[in-house]
């Protein structure tokens, strides 16, 4: 958890909604915060939101039927939740009769706290879904519930520049890279009063990106690729979960719903991806699998060791808040 003072915690919520002015919140828009206010740094963000003259909605973690009568019945505009909340919510709206696009208002949705946002495929899909725009958000509970975020552009997640200086370094050396190359993001705040923090690494891999903006603004971006514990090797090819996501998430005839098992074989590291096949799909499961290992060895270079196919709903993937979707069942530690 971060500290605040008086001071901090107000410059905080006014990066808050200079964030969400930036994703063209305006004071007209009516906003539902659907984020934890537990112990999590993010969930104060809603004053931000209501500084910049929203009505807001302070929803936090709602059961999913209570949230979607909060939807329906005060056609919110703006909603902020996890990616895979917003696609779980999506679906089950649908099941529940009530079509995102026509029933509901929601035309921005933020995410933050997993990947998806970040992934092109991901967002595009729950766009489809809601009929509704997707901006990925970038915090560290360690210094504000938002640090960096996408602008109407979605190319990188512009960084407060005017509180945090971004880096990036060489995961095995700690060298200081350029911007472009790829590498471990390590922060320093340069405004906060209560425990300030210098070169803290951020445990995310990505890039920073110094060039101006299509939008015009001049603050720095960073993209990121994925948690530096979450990478795996697999016959010498650096393997982020976020690439097979992109990979599933752009397959039709599956749910998109997906699980890595990393596990160890003859001294090696091998993976097996699991998918969930929609009730729908003509398909027999082993075309389906030999689809799925085909265009994950076009996109990253290394095949699955195995693609297993469950029925739509066989994974139990789903959840209110972030998804667990690597599991690593090796016993040795691969110190990368
Ligand atoms: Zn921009």
């Amino acid at each position: 958890m971060s500290p605040f003072t008086k001071k901090d915690f107000d410059e905080f919520q006014e990066t808050e909604s200079r964030w969400f002015w930036q994703v063209g919140m305006r004071p007209n828009d009516r906003y539902v915060h659907a984020l934890n206010f537990s112990l999590y740094v993010g969930g104060p963000d809603v004053i931000g939101a209501q500084n910049l003259g929203a009505l807001c909605i302070w929803g936090g973690t709602l059961p999913s039927e209570r949230l979607l009568f909060i939807l329906k019945t005060y056609q919110p505009t703006v909603i902020w939740t996890s990616p895979s909340y917003a696609w779980q919510l999506g679906e089950k709206a649908l099941k529940a009769g009530i079509d995102p696009k026509k029933d509901l208002n929601i035309k921005k949705i933020i995410v933050a706290g997993e990947l998806g946002g970040s992934i092109d495929a991901t967002r595009k899909a729950i766009e489809d879904l809601w009929g509704a725009e997707v901006y990925d958000f970038y915090g560290l509970s360690d210094i504000f519930g938002a640090c960096a975020a996408q602008c109407e552009y979605h190319d990188g997640l512009h960084i407060a520049e005017n509180h945090i200086l971004v880096e990036t370094v060489d995961i095995h050396t700690g060298e200081v890279l350029k911007p472009g190359e790829v590498g471990e993001l390590v922060f320093t705040t340069l405004r906060k009063h209560a425990r300030p923090l210098i070169r803290f690494k951020t445990g995310d891999i990505g890039r920073i990106d110094t060039t101006k903006c299509k939008c015009g603004r001049t603050h720095g971006r960073i993209s990121i690729l994925g948690r530096k514990d979450d990478m795996f090797i697999v016959s010498a090819v650096n393997v982020f979960p976020s690439d097979i996501e992109a990979v599933i998430r752009e397959q039709s005839g599956i749910t998109g719903e997906y699980l890595i098992r990393i596990f160890e074989k003859d001294f090696t590291a091998k993976h097996a991806v699991e998918i969930e096949k929609n009730a729908d799909n003509p398909k027999d499961d082993d075309t389906v699998a030999a689809e799925i290992s085909a265009a994950l060895k076009a996109r990253i270079g290394v095949k699955p060791a195995k693609v297993v196919v469950h029925p739509d709903g066989g994974l139990d993937t789903r959840s209110e808040h972030k998804s667990r979707r690597v599991i690593d069942e090796r016993n040795i530690d691969y110190n990368i």
